[in-house]
Parts: structure tokens; C-alpha cells; sequence
């Protein structure tokens, strides 16, 4: 299994180097907690942490 990195921006959750998101390379291998939002606009976690694209998201990025 491939390890997964979140973006320090946006917190998307990547296997790549780059941030698929926000195109940012500031990737963090310590992060905790998955967020998946499919629906942002009806999600009350996506507003609060201001997502606006469906992915999957870390809660908590170091
Ligand atoms: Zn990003």
C-alpha cells in the first residue's frame, strides 16, 4: 500500500508528490483522521473546514 500524504493547504489526501487539489507540493506524511466528502455543499464538516471539491480529506495535518 502506497503511503498517503496530506496537503498542508487544502488537506486532500494524496499518493502523489503534487496536491491533485491545490497543485502544492507542501505535502505532510503526519496527519490523522479521513474525512470523505462526496456532497461539499451539503456537507456541514466540508463547510466548516471550507472544502468545496469532493475527495478525501485529512481532519488534522502537521
Ligand atoms: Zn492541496
Amino acid at each position: 500500500m502506497a503511503k498517503e500524504k496530506a496537503c498542508r493547504r487544502c488537506k486532500v489526501i494524496t499518493t502523489g508528490k503534487v496536491c491533485p487539489n491545490c497543485k502544492s507540493t507542501d505535502l505532510s506524511p503526519d496527519w490523522s483522521g479521513i474525512i470523505l466528502v462526496f456532497d461539499p455543499a451539503k456537507s456541514q464538516v466540508a463547510r466548516t473546514l471550507d472544502i468545496t471539491t469532493p475527495n478525501k480529506y485529512a481532519l488534522k495535518v502537521s
